[in-house]
């Protein structure tokens, strides 16, 4: 994975901690593991983000499925240990028609179960675009879940560029009312890593479609505003819409640096 990432230009990357439908996971080879730790520290690399898989979900309304989602989540944050200090990344969950202030609740109570003091890895709360009954479509949802989380300084938010414009965020033509939305509600010390991808749907669709950089409903325009802006100085920046070869990583890549200013 480092040296993929080194191939086309990036200094953090993303990677799912297992199959990312759920399931089983390959045992974690502690010396290749020390050797990406060694890589990433040679070449100046940022904090890599981990995603769960996106099929858990805490605040299911089985208490199976939720069983499930706690045990892959706290055996992630176990292997999550062979590169520490960085951070994991996953959906707070659907509430399946029980509220959102229900599904806050368990989402809440399981993070309590799972969180150690002695964890190096920071977990972080995605901002959803909220479809169906997700959770964290709004930044009073991700700030209430962490509200009720004990060990506050293992929790972060990862900020999806897709998903808050599908959510209503207006970051194309209001990105600084956003952020500062994001400021008094969570604070910008919780912001921890951006999810940077264009939507394939129209501004507050609640879809949850991704499209290449510059080709869809945010535009290039507003990503070059994104990069620029001082909320996000210093955070790790994700790609997440799927191309088949990494050559597709590696143009984005460039043209966001094109697009930073100095
Ligand atoms: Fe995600
Ligand atoms: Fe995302
Ligand atoms: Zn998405």
């Amino acid at each position: 994975m480092g040296e993929d990432a080194l191939s086309i230009g990036a200094d953090t990357f993303a990677f799912f901690t297992r199959n990312p439908r759920g399931g089983g996971a390959k045992p974690v080879d502690p010396a290749d593991a020390a050797a990406l730790m060694d890589l990433m520290a040679r070449n100046g690399f940022a904090k890599i983000v981990a995603h769960a898989p996106y099929t858990l979900n805490l605040c299911s309304d089985r208490e199976e499925a939720r069983e499930f989602a706690r045990n892959t989540m706290a055996d992630d944050l176990a292997r999550m240990e062979y590169t520490p200090g960085n951070y994991y990344n996953f959906h707070p969950g659907s509430h399946m028609k029980q509220g959102s202030e229900a599904g806050i609740g368990m989402i809440a109570d399981a993070l309590n179960g799972m969180l150690t003091k002695d964890m190096t890895t920071t977990v972080l709360l995605e901002t959803m675009s909220g479809k169906g009954t997700e959770v964290g479509r709004t930044f009073e949802e991700l700030a209430e879940i962490i509200d009720r989380v004990e060990l506050k300084d293992k929790m972060g938010v990862c900020l999806d560029t897709c998903h808050v414009y599908d959510a209503g965020y207006d970051i194309v033509n209001d990105l600084d009312t956003v952020m500062d939305r994001f400021g008094s509600v969570l604070g910008f010390g919780r912001l921890k890593a951006v999810h940077i991808n264009d939507s394939k749907n129209p501004f507050s669709s609640h879809k949850d479609r991704h499209e290449r950089i510059g080709d869809g409903s945010i535009g290039l325009e507003a990503f070059s505003r994104v990069v620029n802006h001082p909320a996000f100085e210093g955070r790790p920046f994700i790609l997440e819409t799927p191309y088949d070869e990494l050559s597709g990583y590696a143009r984005e890549i460039a043209l966001l640096r094109g697009c930073v200013k100095e």
